[in-house]
């Protein structure tokens, strides 16, 4: 069967959003606009897996919804909204907490990162995090997903979801007259340079809100000097640049921000090299600087200008979401009637 074509993305409100956020996915979210129906969604259900200060989060799903707003996403073309109010992402996650296998979530990578040594102590959530990103998307019976490197994993038990889905209801999806396939297979939408961003202090992790060291990442909200120190004072190795990008293998940090500069300025990152190559590093951070506050300057400014107006923004999150929550509650009828739930 053929779906309609749809993107769904997500960012959590854990905190600042950073560069890896920006050239990862938020980058991807608005270019995706020209030719598909996008949803964008502020994940903040996914968010209180760890822990949350309430009125910290009620700020920060602003301050993304703001960010989207300030890097060019369209509310009115598309559909920005937060998560908790659409009711039918937890209904599903829930028949989905049944159709994914404990196995299989037992090799979810960000689950060990995040719950670390104590993993006794970690929320239930966090577990099952990626059957509520499967049902983040699957709810909207997207097809594509724009998401960093970081995310593929749990975007392939998506697929693995929406395919078991699909085989054990196969019988009950036909009865219903859904033909062979009730959900896609969502693809991710993963390229470019930037996919993985890495911190700035240790280019073997990749920049994360929740990194506890804000010298770690270039938030969108930083101010010039901001980002010229974080930049000046990132790890590097004492070798000029290459090159070539093959002289780029095992230093992960200069092609970390190599990388950062091949997508801030849209080219590869041989071209990158073929104007820095030889040179020291201080000349090519120098560069980097200027090129990475012409481009998140005025994003940060618009976001504070933004935040300032929050009865704008929680009316941009509530008009997303009664136009989000008419494609859910079409999608929930159906699954339960393929399930076998009795419904009024
Ligand atoms: P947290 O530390 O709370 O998980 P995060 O920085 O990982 O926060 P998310 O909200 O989990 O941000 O992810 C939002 C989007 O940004 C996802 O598509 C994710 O793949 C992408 N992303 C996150 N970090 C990076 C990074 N370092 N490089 C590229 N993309 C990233
Ligand atoms: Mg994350």
């Amino acid at each position: 069967m053929a779906f309609k074509e749809r993107v769904f993305s997500g960012v959590q409100p854990t905190g600042n959003l950073h560069l890896g956020n920006y050239l990862g996915a938020i980058v991807k979210f608005v270019a995706l606009q020209e030719r598909y129906d996008c949803i964008y969604c502020v994940v903040d259900m996914h968010a209180i897996t760890v822990w949350q200060e309430p009125a910290e989060l009620a700020k920060t799903t602003r301050e993304v919804t703001a960010a989207f707003l300030a890097c060019g996403i369209d509310p009115k073309k598309h559909i920005i909204f937060n998560q908790s109010q659409v009711a039918e992402h937890a209904e599903l996650a829930w028949v989905f907490n049944c159709v994914a296998r404990l196995g299989w979530l037992n090799r979810m990578t960000q689950f060990k990162e995040k719950a670390g040594k104590d993993r006794e102590n970690a929320s239930v959530g966090l577990y099952v995090y990626p059957n509520l990103m499967a049902a983040d998307i699957l709810v909207y019976r997207a097809t594509h997903v724009p998401v960093g490197e970081d995310q593929k994993q749990h975007l392939e038990l998506s697929r693995d979801i929406a395919q078991k889905f699909n085989n054990d209801f196969s019988a009950s999806i036909n009865a219903h007259g859904y033909g062979d396939t009730f959900f896609p297979l969502p693809e991710p939408l993963i390229q470019g340079p930037a996919t993985r961003v890495m911190s700035l202090r240790d280019g073997s992790k990749k920049m994360s809100k929740s990194d506890a060291s804000d010298q770690s990442r270039i938030n969108l909200t930083d101010d010039a000097d901001a980002v010229a120190l974080k930049i000046r004072r990132a790890k590097t190795d004492p070798h000029p640049l290459p090159s070539e990008e093959k002289g780029l293998e095992q230093r992960p940090e200069a092609d970390n921000l190599v990388g950062i500069y091949a997508a801030l300025q849209g080219v590869s990152k041989g071209q990158v090299l073929g104007q820095f190559g030889g040179g020291q590093f201080s000349a090519f951070k120098s560069a980097l600087v200027d090129l990475a506050v012409a481009k998140l300057g005025p994003i940060g400014a618009e976001m504070k200008r933004l935040t300032q107006d929050p009865v704008y923004i929680d009316e941009v999150l509530a008009n997303g979401a009664g136009r989000a929550q008419a494609i859910a509650a079409d999608t929930m009828k159906a699954v339960k009637d393929i399930v076998g739930f009795v419904r009024r």
